[in-house]
């Protein structure tokens, strides 16, 4: 920890937005501007603060991305369009993404430290290589998940991460997962949502989940924007990334999986959801209610009887991430519904990069034994870090 207290400020950042943005924002001088990457030894359990939704995308992804947008019209993707069209932009916010997203050396370390991240849990960025034909993507995918496993291997203390797959070949994306976790350490899977508009509870993706259980690794269900036949009426306000349409577009795409029966068939998969759980969590109660009601008057061919109720699945096979959601009531009423062993920290680096917003959990009002499953035992758990 005091080695690495000396990366910070060492980041060679021309530009000075960055380098007073990586300023810790509130004043030195107060109690909780005192972060540090262990918690201790005042009362309570000491802590380490593990953040499980951080994202990276190396020179290559972001050259291929730059490419498909010169390529493709808008209409063939149009939130891939939105968003990396806005990132690979010029605005001040596009340029230091970029230069943070690339980065899993001294900058971010430096990041970390300002806010008092012990460890990020770092995985491929949203669409990853699934905005790509196959072949493409599984051969992305084996060079990405080298070259990540081989950052960490520098920093093993400070980074964990997931394996990038490409479900448009789910034998080469269970293929890839497993050489991710068996041969390169990874921890797991992450998928973002929608592959060019298909969704994962089409069983010819099961095989995917499959090899996850055999695994004993979860998979992540991070957001990508809507596909094209989803889109249209979130445009014309910005609602299509992570201001709302993330959510209701990943939400939707989790739903798929339950009421498929993915987790009947597959009853040790674990899956992680960011944002405190996409709002499901606030659903549980009528998701049960009418999936009842529409399983009794046998009113549509693709729902049917599960084994359990839709909320049971939600609470006992995923887990959620508090990701760009540092807000206590919505984190309060996460853990009340779907259980202090179900909730950990993330603070969705470098697209919600705040430091002071560590500060919410800090100071949320549950036990010195809870904060410590929120910050670092849940996390170590389900990713077996
Ligand atoms: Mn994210």
């Amino acid at each position: 920890m005091k080695a690495l207290k000396k990366n910070r400020g060492q980041s060679p950042n021309s530009n000075p937005r960055s380098r007073s943005a990586r300023r810790p924002l509130v004043n030195p001088r107060s109690r909780s501007a005192r972060r540090p990457l262990v918690k201790g030894p005042g009362p309570g359990p000491a802590y380490q603060r593990i953040a499980a939704e951080e994202a990276w995308a190396p020179p290559e992804i972001l050259a291929r991305y730059k490419k498909l947008l010169e390529e493709k019209p808008a209409s063939w993707d149009p939130g891939f369009h939105s968003l990396w069209g806005f990132f690979l932009g010029q605005t001040a916010r596009a340029t230091q993404l970029v230069t943070r997203i690339q980065d899993l050396g001294a900058g971010r370390l430096a990041d970390m430290d300002a806010s008092g991240i012990a460890r990020q849990l770092v995985f491929l960025t949203a669409p990853g290589v699934q905005v790509f034909d196959a072949q493409t993507a599984v051969s992305l995918s084996k060079t990405l998940n080298d070259q990540l496993s081989e950052e960490i291997k520098k920093h093993p203390d400070r980074f964990a991460g997931l394996a990038a797959i490409a479900p448009q070949s789910p034998r080469d994306a269970a293929k890839e997962l497993e050489r991710g976790v068996k041969t390169l350490g990874l921890k797991g899977a992450v998928i973002n949502s929608h592959t060019q508009g298909e969704y994962l509870d089409d069983p010819k993706y099961w095989e995917i989940f499959e090899a996850a259980q055999a695994l004993g690794v979860p998979i992540y269900l991070h957001p990508n924007t809507p596909p094209p036949r989803m889109i249209e009426p979130f445009l014309a306000r910005g609602l299509e990334g992570a201001i709302y349409g993330f959510a209701v577009e990943t939400g939707l795409h989790m739903l798929r999986l339950v009421l498929a029966g993915v987790f009947d068939r597959f009853p040790r998969l674990a899956m992680v959801l960011g944002h405190l759980g996409e709002g499901l969590p606030f659903w549980l109660f009528r998701l049960d209610f009418m999936h009842r009601a529409m399983v009794a008057a046998n009113r549509y061919e693709g729902v049917r009887a599960l084994k359990k109720k839709p909320g049971e699945y939600l609470k006992e096979n995923v887990w959620v991430t508090t990701s760009g959601m540092q807000w206590a009531p919505a984190i309060l009423y996460t853990l009340s519904v779907l259980g202090t062993d179900r909730v950990l920290y993330a603070m969705d680096y470098p697209y919600q990069f705040v430091p002071e917003e560590v500060r919410v959990t800090d100071e949320l009002p549950i036990s010195d034994a809870d904060r410590k499953q929120l910050y670092q035992l849940n996390a170590e758990k389900v990713f077996h870090l």
